[in-house]
């Protein structure tokens, strides 16, 4: 019992940190690559900045939007699981008290106990009993769609942060190896804090992300050279 109890608070604790880093990660990738591609255009320091501060508001306006949504409609199964749990505890409350007790007989329980487990949590809270333990969903889990918006948001909004104080603080000469090269080093160690956690190997991780991450600056400086260029 304690065991797992533990481990699932681990996994929960996973879970947050996966998605803050995620967020963050994304959050750099997008806004250095476009920091890099506005400057491969050849345009001054005040409009990469502006174009780094928009991308930043949008990345996180749209990070915000789409767990929103998912978020939402998670919340919005469970609320309907909750309302036919709460209907069906009131007009076939014999067959809900078989049906608990019957969950319980299969986590081992012998079939006197189990019974008597029923009823007494029934008689406690029977809705919160039921929807612990048939359907899975306690204060703790249920989806909350503001909380993981703002999350999000905000964890986008700080690791675009980084490039961004980057170009706006560097001369001009160095902006764009400065900021490539200083992204590249906050996702290598995002990478290993994510793989850290999760219990994978932290190098294999950190090469990983900061590869495609490079490929992604890359290809958007590419794409503003070519614009640059012809203009
Ligand atoms: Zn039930």
């Amino acid at each position: 019992m304690r065991r797992s109890h533990r481990e699932r608070h681990r996994m929960q604790n996973v879970g947050w940190l996966r998605a803050a880093v995620l967020g963050a990660n994304d959050g750099i990738v997008s806004t250095a690559s476009l920091v890099l591609g506005v400057a491969a255009a050849q345009t001054s320091q005040q409009n990469i900045v502006i174009a780094g501060v928009a991308g930043l508001v949008a990345g996180a306006m749209s990070m915000a939007a789409g767990e929103y949504v998912s978020v939402h409609s998670q919340a919005d199964a469970e609320q309907a699981d909750i309302d036919r749990e709460r209907q069906e505890l009131k007009t076939d409350n014999a067959s809900e008290h078989r049906e608990l007790a019957a969950i319980y007989q299969a986590r081992g329980l012998e079939p006197a106990l189990a019974r008597q487990v029923a009823d007494q949590l029934m008689a406690h809270d029977a809705l919160g009993a039921h929807l612990r333990d048939e359907l899975g969903i306690s204060q703790q889990t249920r989806a909350r769609p503001i909380q993981a918006a703002l999350a999000s948001a905000s964890s986008f909004a700080i690791g675009a942060a980084l490039p961004l104080t980057m170009a706006a603080l560097s001369p001009v000469a160095i902006l764009s190896p400065l900021v490539g090269s200083t992204s590249l080093v906050c996702l290598a160690l995002l990478g290993a804090v994510a793989a850290r956690a999760g219990g994978a190997r932290m190098g294999v991780a950190a090469i990983r992300v900061t590869f495609w991450s490079a490929l992604a600056m890359a290809l958007t400086a590419g794409v503003g050279a070519l614009f640059g260029v012809s203009a």
